[in-house]
């Protein structure tokens, strides 16, 4: 029997293979769930322990465990890290020789490993062994790549439902650090494992400071801020591989020791640069995206964005980069209009346009936020922080706050009369009683309090909006037209006397654009 282990086999198999004495937050509960073949999904942050989840069922279990992963680059640095503990690992991918693929295969059937990383697209070559007679686990990284809802879809994971059929008995472990609620029931959904027990960790990293600073000369306060942190090692992320160069290059005239790193540069390279950030022999890698997956290096003390990430989950993945000992690390972040104009361009025309434009939108009212940051950041993963969190700008730095319990009454009553279907631009529409031919077509100039708030202006009352939205007390359904939605906390707003606080809108001297649902 191995569908249950006891605690002295676990903690046995993690003190032998990986040298731990105790397991990290909930990795034994996900471990215990897998080995009685129940469906699991794990949202656990960069750097939480996630492989340790399906690596211990996998040396436990009697068969093979598949991982699905999408990085072959990273694969083999894995198998061999596995090998190296005494775990027998091999990998099968489209930088394989036939041969070495069915070699591969021959290991499998005669049992010789333990766990096969596998890309998906490579998945087809292996039809033969994806049966229950060889394999006792799948393991899906990276699983918020199913998703379009996600912000790293890839086609090739849409194909992954098959394995529930072909293998019905077989427990599945599907694991992401990145996926807000909408993505999380897409993964479960596409992989036919509904009933899938799911172990959200806690995604606060406390000991990383938030700041967001507007971009104005913006590499004369990048060289202050490193000169201010002399010796401490740190990543610049910027939006384009020319930015990445003439960061570098910039730094480097102020004498400190920086180097480049984008997916245009050779191999040998990018290779170099990583080993010798890691190494600390280079202070600052100024970098785009391509830089920090997979690399393991505690010691980075900041992060910087250049420009502003296409989405929430890709700037917290990348200030998750900082501060992985624990100790104090920062995060300062570069808030431009042009910036988000950009990326809106690059977001048109995608197929999943609507979904990265709203995700694209979150991200800028993070940025343009006037409560604290964390809590905005928490709750758009889900959670929510019922202190402001002190290490924060915002937090430092406070604005003034009035009472505006009243205001969110209005707006919250108003999507429960709608229905919650309806995007900003209605609801505010509905508030300050607009004839116009949206609202009349659809009848809202009916519900009970269309105008009740005709003396707030509408872009104060979208200021409004987003400040609850940041607060978590109503949320943006991006998969539902975007419509206002209630959380939790709305009820508590509307029937428990729960106040909220709010700040007079600020607007920064963008040139005013025609409103438009936010
Ligand atoms: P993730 O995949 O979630 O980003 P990893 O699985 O790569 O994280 O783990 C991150 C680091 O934490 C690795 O160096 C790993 O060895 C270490 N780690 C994982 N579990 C434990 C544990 N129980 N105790 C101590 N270190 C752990
Ligand atoms: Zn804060």
């Amino acid at each position: 029997m191995t569908e249950t282990a006891s605690q002295y086999q676990l903690h046995s198999a993690l003190k032998t293979y990986f040298g731990y004495d105790t397991f990290r937050g909930q990795q034994q509960e996900i471990i215990q769930n897998v080995l009685q073949k129940k469906d699991t999904l794990v949202i656990m942050p960069t750097g939480g322990g996630k492989s340790i989840c399906f690596q211990i069922p996998a040396v436990v279990l009697e068969g093979l465990t598949l991982v699905i992963s999408p990085l072959i680059a990273l694969m083999k640095d894995q198998v061999d890290g596995l090998n190296a503990n005494g775990i027998k690992a091999s990998f099968y991918n489209s930088s394989q020789s036939s041969q070495e693929q069915q070699s591969i295969i021959e290991k499998v059937i005669t049992k010789e490993i333990k766990l096969l990383y596998v890309a998906p697209e490579s998945l087809s070559g292996l039809e033969n062994l994806v049966n229950e007679k060889y394999i006792s686990c799948v393991a899906i990284d990276e699983a918020h790549c199913i998703s379009s809802w996600g912000h790293d879809f890839r086609p090739s994971y849409q194909q992954l439902g098959f394995l529930k059929k072909k293998l019905p008995n077989t427990p599945i472990i599907a694991l992401t650090a990145t996926a807000d609620k909408a993505t999380r029931q897409d993964i479960v959904e596409q992989l036919e494992m509904p009933q899938a027990e799911q172990f959200i960790s806690s995604f606060d990293r406390k000991n990383i400071e938030l700041e967001v600073r507007p971009a104005d000369a913006r590499a004369k306060q990048i060289v202050t801020f490193i000169k201010k942190h002399p010796g401490q090692s740190g990543i610049v992320y910027c939006l384009s591989r020319k930015n990445t160069e003439q960061i570098a290059k910039k730094l480097n005239d102020n004498g400190i020791n920086s180097d480049c790193y984008h997916a245009g540069l050779s191999f040998e390279d990018r290779t170099r640069v990583q080993e010798d950030f890691i190494f600390d022999k280079t202070q600052v890698v100024c970098a785009t995206v391509a830089f920090g997956m997979g690399i393991d290096k505690s010691n980075v003390r900041w992060v910087i964005h250049h420009n502003m990430p296409k989405n929430i989950e890709g700037y917290y993945q990348e200030i998750g980069r900082s501060g992985r000992d624990g100790l104090k690390a920062k995060a300062v972040l570069f808030h431009s209009y042009a910036d988000v104009i950009q990326l809106r361009k690059f977001a048109t025309g995608a197929s999943n346009e609507d979904v990265q434009i709203a995700k694209l939108e979150r991200m800028k009212q993070f940025s343009e936020a006037t409560t604290c940051r964390r809590k905005i950041l928490l709750s758009y993963f889900g959670e929510l922080l019922a202190d402001n969190c002190g290490n924060c700008d915002v937090c430092k730095n406070p604005p003034t706050f009035f009472d505006g319990s009243v205001i969110a009454q209005k707006i919250l009553s108003t999507i429960t009369r709608v229905d919650q279907k309806e995007a900003t631009g209605t609801i505010i529409d509905v508030l300050r009683g607009a004839n116009n031919a949206n609202i009349l077509d659809k009848g809202l100039n009916g519900v009970k309090t269309f105008g009740i708030g005709h003396e707030i202006s509408w872009k104060d009352w979208q200021q409004y909006i987003i400040q609850l939205i940041n607060q978590g007390i109503c949320e943006i359904a991006f998969h539902r037209n975007n419509a206002l939605q209630l959380t939790d906390f709305s009820e508590k707003v509307l029937f428990k006397g729960l106040k909220v606080h709010l700040t007079h809108p600020v607007y920064s001297n963008e040139k005013s654009k025609t409103p438009t649902a936010a």
